[in-house]
C-alpha cells in the first residue's frame, strides 16, 4: 500500500510541476536556451522541456558518447 501511495504522489508531483509551468508561463519554453518550443513539437510531446535545436544537440552528444 505504501509503495502504491509513493508512486501516486510522484505522478501527482509531475502533474503539479506541469501545471506550475503553465501558471508561471514557462510551459513551452526551452529549459536550456529559453526559446519558445514550437507548437508542433509541443503537440507531439507535451511534456518536453527542450526545443528542437537543444534536443538535436543533446541527441548528438549522446550519440558521440555512445560510439
Ligand atoms: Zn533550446
Amino acid at each position: 500500500m505504501l509503495r502504491i501511495k509513493d508512486r501516486e504522489s510522484k505522478l501527482i508531483n509531475k502533474i503539479k510541476d506541469a501545471i506550475e509551468r503553465i501558471d508561471n508561463g514557462t510551459f513551452g519554453i526551452c529549459e536550456v536556451c529559453g526559446e519558445e518550443i514550437s507548437e508542433k513539437r509541443l503537440m507531439a510531446r507535451p511534456m518536453t522541456t527542450l526545443c528542437i535545436k537543444c534536443k538535436i544537440k543533446q541527441e548528438e552528444e549522446e550519440k558521440k558518447r555512445g560510439l
